[in-house]
């Protein structure tokens, strides 16, 4: 029995133990967890097929563009001709490479629809909005649940006075850049974060100019300072060229052609750049609108997130959130995570995230990513316990196998604490530092030192060497350099 505004409810009242809304990373995870745990579970999403932003038209088909044009351009920019093989002019078949992605997205959306068939979950088709805490209406359809996980995720944060267009292709925002027909002439990208270089670095590849307008000093905002520095130097090394400390104040279009007003962001002359196509991404904000959030008495913060407690239970009773509508880094492994704990304190668990640990990657070439505290937020936090930090460097120039493989640029960075050594941050510009930052997260979670680290046995030769000694280099000296 639950107790519902004074009246008590016996639970086969309800459809279903738990209804989810929203079927990305964070909805989909949740719904099968709860199903794993002996719940009858179902889950409401509005969008054709399931998955979410992450599978429909973010991280795989942004991942299978990436990988795509890092082929391409590998066979054109002389890297396999550096290896000796010789491969005649090479032209893109642009429909082709979309088909791939389309045929990435396909397999893994219709994956989900097995895995709900197999674990038995319910998908409502429709969009669901709250008609009280227990009940919603999905597709005209009312359907109650004794618990309702909000997972709706996030949408495009619009630029004020730029309308994106996706079908016209001339202004678009992410879904609209992945979708592209032509490869643009000229790419100006609006905001120098994690979307813009990834599908920056897709165009450029594939033959455009492109030109990141950044409102900031430095691109890729959260991560460590180091990293940010080193990476305008190597975009700007293949070609992109940044504008930082800039903000765009208009954009006009004229047929196919947009006019950008920009300005110097502490104010100043403006100037005006032409292009063919205007990818918007200044980030992201929560989908919390049409949800009848007021029908159940929710508020949102002044961010538009949803407040949860650590167990990802809203001020409302029953109603539980997690995902990008809810405070947090928009990551989908973020969400998955908060998928798998909200169902495990639904049916009467503990879950677990760890918040601390939650790892960031840019897909470029070559990768960026870290875990844990930047340089500056340890120094920070360091002065105000009274301690100190310690950080050592490692470039990959000095790694065998970086060196083999002709990949020079990056390093590894390991932030410890001065006296106990315990590992707080880790950072890495590599190939394959996407895949490396695993190992790092598994320090930092299992609380290791950087002796931990500088004592584990790594195989050679790997990029993840690199790691090791840049955490020897914590309490003594690395070998290689
Ligand atoms: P979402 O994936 O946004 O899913 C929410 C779902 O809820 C949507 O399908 C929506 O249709 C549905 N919905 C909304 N409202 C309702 C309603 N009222 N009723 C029913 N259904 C509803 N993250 C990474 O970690 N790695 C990456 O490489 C990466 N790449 C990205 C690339 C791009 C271009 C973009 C845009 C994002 C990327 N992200 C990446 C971020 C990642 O996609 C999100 O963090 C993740 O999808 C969030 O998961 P979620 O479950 O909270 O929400
Ligand atoms: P972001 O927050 O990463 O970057 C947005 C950038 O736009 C910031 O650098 C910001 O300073 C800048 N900006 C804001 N307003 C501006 C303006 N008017 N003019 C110029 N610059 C401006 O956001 P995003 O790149 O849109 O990505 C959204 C979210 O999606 C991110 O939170 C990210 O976590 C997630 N995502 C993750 C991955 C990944 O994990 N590899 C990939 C894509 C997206």
């Amino acid at each position: 029995m639950v107790e519902d505004q004074g009246k008590s409810l016996d639970m086969a009242e309800y459809d279903y133990d738990v209804l989810v809304i929203g079927s990305g990373p964070g909805g989909y995870v949740a719904a099968i967890r709860a199903a794993q745990l002996g719940l009858k579970v179902a889950c409401a999403e509005g969008r054709e097929t399931l998955g979410g932003t992450c599978l429909n038209v973010g991280c795989i088909p942004s991942k299978a563009l990436l990988h795509g044009s890092e082929k391409f351009a590998e066979a054109v920019d002389g890297t396999f001709a550096k290896y000796g093989i010789k491969t005649g002019p090479v032209t893109l078949d642009l429909g082709a490479m979309q088909a791939q992605k389309a045929d990435s997205v396909k397999q893994l959306t219709g994956g989900i629809e097995f895995l709900f068939k197999k674990n038995k979950v319910t998908w409502l088709k429709g969009y669901a909005a709250f008609e009280d805490a227990h009940t919603v209406t999905v597709a005209g359809a009312k359907v109650t649940a004794r618990d309702v996980v909000i997972a709706t995720g996030s949408s495009v944060t619009p630029l004020p006075g730029v309308t994106v267009d996706n079908d016209a292709g001339v202004v678009v925002d992410s879904t609209g850049a992945l979708a592209l027909d032509r490869v643009p002439d000229h790419m100006v990208v609006i905001g120098g974060g994690v979307i813009g270089l990834e599908l920056g670095s897709v165009w450029r590849r594939l033959g455009a100019k492109v030109t990141v307008v950044e409102f900031l000093d430095q691109l890729l905002p959260g991560m460590d300072g180091d990293v940010r520095k080193e990476a305008a130097k190597i975009f700007k090394k293949q070609g992109m060229e940044l504008k930082l400390s800039t903000k765009v104040t208009g954009v006009a279009v004229k047929g196919k052609t947009a006019t950008l007003t920009v300005e110097p962001s502490a104010g100043g002359a403006a100037e005006t750049l032409t292009a063919d196509c205007v990818l918007v991404a200044i980030g992201r904000r929560p989908n919390v609108e049409g949800l009848g959030l007021e029908k159940i008495g929710l508020e949102v913060n002044k961010r538009g997130q949803i407040e949860t407690g650590h167990d990802f239970r809203t001020a409302v009773p029953g109603v539980w959130a997690i995902g990008d509508v809810i405070p947090g880094p928009m990551l989908a492994h973020k969400a998955e995570d908060e998928g798998v704990a909200v169902a495990e304190f639904i049916a009467g668990h503990t879950g677990i995230v760890n918040h601390a640990v939650i790892p960031s990657v840019v897909y470029t070439f070559p990768e960026f990513a870290g875990v844990g505290l930047t340089e500056e937020a340890a120094k920070e936090k360091a002065k105000e316990a009274g301690t100190d930090i310690k950080v050592s460097k490692f470039p990959m120039l000095a790694n065998s196998r970086a060196k083999t493989n002709h990949e020079p640029d990056g390093f590894v960075k390991v932030i410890a604490d001065a006296k106990t050594e315990r590992v707080l941050g880790v950072w890495c510009i590599a190939s394959v530092a996407g895949s490396m930052i695993a190992e790092a997260a598994l320090a930092l979670e299992f609380g290791a030192t950087a002796e931990d680290i500088a004592y584990t046995c790594h195989a050679h030769p790997t990029h993840a060497e690199a790691l090791k000694e840049a955490a020897m280099g914590i309490g003594g000296k690395p070998i290689h350099i």
